[in-house]
């Protein structure tokens, strides 16, 4: 007997606001046995009342809940973006969600802007170090405002920090075959060891540790720029890539372009046997927000995503079934291609999932 999870829902600014309600609607659909509550945590929370996370409120998650899904955050009313820090980092950081999963999947070869790109080629996952890196914000400035001003990043890369994070990527590879069945075999490590000499070294050295612990994994390395290269030239090659927090939020930017743009794109943080956080790997997009434009189908992908991560796999399973038929049919927002709005869109594919 399946125990009721309990998931909570955190839709935050600008499409946040739209694009969660029809990822909700979806999970509704497909019958899975949870329990959802809604937080209003975002801008106009704090623009009321300055609260940006209510005291113990990453406590309460971790204790009341199995599950969080999260929109967006960023309000171009809030200049200095506190809250998101706030809100986002803070998950992150305090939850130690320390692996951010991005499966980069092609549902359709009219949304991949390379030539001769079909879905079987692309099916590769990017795991992102959470944690640490440069966004900490350890460093300083110095003499801010004058001609000699100093300012200092500090990238921060612990042992184990590093070697978790490669881990999951081995453990990730070996438990979640690609949509075709067929297992993972490699993992890539992409840094920039060449110029990143001590962060990369570290890097370079549990890789290597780790990777021996896997034997029936294939280990690979490319340096970061060469990375961006090679998934435009020839994005087929890569299977589970592994890298730190800066490089990983750049190349998924790069890798959401494959898949049809941010729209599509989902992500989980995840820390094993913790309660993990799901939110679309887009922002709050401002410029869209309140049109009923934006794309739902990545934070709708990103709910199947957090069902898959509780274990109600047929559930996931459904949903992104009816996504690809939404694409496959071009019931879709305008930036891949239909003529549905976000709520059109939401339904097609909710009416789809409750008769799948
Ligand atoms: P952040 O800094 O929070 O990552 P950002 O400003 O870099 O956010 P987004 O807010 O994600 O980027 O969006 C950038 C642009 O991409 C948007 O203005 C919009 O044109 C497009 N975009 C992002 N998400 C979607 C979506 N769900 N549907 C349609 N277009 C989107």
């Amino acid at each position: 007997m399946s125990v009721r999870k309990r998931i909570a829902i955190i839709p935050g600014d600008g499409i946040g606001k739209e694009v969660i309600p029809e990822a909700v609607k979806a999970v509704a659909a497909s019958g899975a046995d949870v329990e959802t509550s809604q937080f209003d945590w975002g801008a106009d929370r704090y623009l009321v009342d300055g609260v940006t996370v209510p005291p113990d409120g990453f406590v309460m998650l971790e204790r009341d809940f199995d599950a969080i899904l999260v929109g967006a955050f960023g309000d171009p009313r809030v200049a200095s973006n506190i809250h998101a820090k706030d809100i986002l980092l803070g998950m992150r950081f305090k939850m130690d969600l320390y692996a951010n999963v991005r499966p980069v999947r092609l549902l359709d070869a009219a949304l991949c802007p390379l030539k001769g790109i079909e879905p079987k080629h692309i099916d590769f996952v990017v795991i992102r170090e959470n944690t640490e890196g440069v966004y900490t914000d350890a460093g300083g400035v110095f003499k801010q405002g004058t001609p000699d001003e100093i300012a200092v990043q500090e990238d921060i890369n612990t042992r184990k920090g590093v070697e978790r994070v490669i881990r999951f990527a081995f453990e990730y590879a070996e438990r979640h075959p690609k949509l075709d069945g067929s297992p993972r075999k490699r993992v890539l490590m992409c840094d920039k060891s060449n110029a990143m000499t001590h962060a990369g070294g570290l890097w370079q050295r549990v890789f290597k540790e780790v990777g021996a612990e896997y034997p029936q994994i294939k280990t690979e390395h490319m340096y970061v720029d060469a990375l961006c290269m090679q998934m435009v030239r020839d994005p087929r090659q890569f299977d589970i890539v592994v890298t730190n927090n800066m490089f990983g939020d750049i190349i998924t930017d790069l890798a959401a372009a494959l898949q049809g743009g941010l729209g599509m794109a989902a992500s989980g943080n995840i820390h094993p046997g913790k309660t993990s956080m799901f939110e679309p790997v887009h922002g709050s997009a401002p410029p869209i927000a309140g049109k009923n434009v934006a794309n739902p189908f990545g934070a709708i992908l990103t709910a199947a995503m957090m069902l898959g991560h509780l274990g109600l796999t047929e559930e996931a399973k459904k949903i992104d079934a009816a996504v690809l038929e939404a694409v496959q049919q071009k019931r879709t927002t305008q930036d891949i291609g239909g003529a549905l709005g976000t709520r059109e869109a939401g339904d097609w594919v909710a009416d789809k999932v409750g008769r799948g």
